[in-house]
């Protein structure tokens, strides 16, 4: 059975789609069977695999509206060593077409059934909002992984998820936790991000994942040669950040 996990967070910008490809990327690179789900309209998690969202013959918003199933749906991505399904703009307008279809929240979770056992983890990479698309991914997931950079607002855009993944939980999903905490461009010189690291510690305790991910362009560069930073420079800080984290989530799925 695969673990499914959301890697959400309603902020723009915060590293989601940069956690979602290197944490794929990093997990099969330690031969784990994964699936990236890109959930967001952008499809910025599959350029980052190397899949060209321009020319897709189907794409996760079949999937979802019920014109095509995950098998034919799913590309490799060669570059990452692992499965995409692949989102480009047509997954925007699925909104108000979901509205209409009868479970609409779980129509991920149906879809991902069909695949569940050729994956150890199957990722999913949720767009910035909280969106009828990213309460799809909550429904089909067993936790969630928030990546967060540590600035002042940090912490206040956090309750606003913290309550929603308890609403889905408590009405839609009661596997459904937040798994961990991740911090993400991660600069120690500056104090105010170890200040707030320290509260997110102290307020979160093990619900803080102990991997760091710094700042490091070398992840930023990779997505536009279409590969994940992990295997674009496996030397890079930043990639070895993302390797450890993999390790890290090997370890954590073992206790679930
Ligand atoms: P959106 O909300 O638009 O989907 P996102 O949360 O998925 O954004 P990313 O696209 O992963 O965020 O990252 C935002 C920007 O920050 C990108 O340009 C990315 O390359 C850069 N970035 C992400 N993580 C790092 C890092 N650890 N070091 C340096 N740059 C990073
Ligand atoms: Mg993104």
């Amino acid at each position: 059975m695969a673990k499914i996990f959301c890697v959400a967070n309603q902020k723009g910008g915060v590293g989601k789609t940069t956690t979602a490809v290197n944490l794929s990327a990093g997990l099969a690179a330690q031969k784990q069977r994964v699936l990236l789900v890109d959930l967001d309209p952008q499809g910025n998690a599959s350029m980052g695999s190397g899949i060209d969202k321009q020319h897709l013959q189907a794409s996760v918003y079949q999937v979802l509206v019920g014109l095509a199933d995950v098998r034919a749906t799913r590309q490799r991505s060669d570059s990452g060593g692992y499965d995409v399904l692949p989102a480009n703009r047509e997954l925007a307008g699925s909104e108000v077409e979901l509205v209409d279809l009868e479970q609409r929240e779980r129509r991920l979770k149906q879809a991902l059934a069909e695949v569940d056992a050729e994956y150890d983890f199957v990722l999913i990479d949720c767009p910035p909002s909280l969106s009828l698309l990213t309460l799809n991914g909550l429904c089909a997931a067993h936790g969630v992984i928030v990546p967060m950079q540590c600035e002042y607002f940090a912490l206040e855009g956090l309750s606003d998820l913290v309550n929603t993944i308890k609403q889905v939980h408590a009405n839609l999903n009661l596997d459904l936790k937040i798994i961990g905490l991740l911090r993400v461009m991660f600069d120690p010189r500056v104090t105010l991000q170890q200040q707030v690291s320290d509260q997110l510690l102290s307020h979160f305790g093990d619900k803080v994942f102990s991997t760091i991910i710094p700042r490091n362009v070398r992840l930023a560069e990779a997505p536009s040669y279409g590969m994940p930073g992990v295997n674009f420079d496996p030397a890079a800080r930043g990639s070895k950040a993302y390797m450890e984290f993999g390790a890290e989530m090997i370890e954590r799925i073992k206790v679930m």
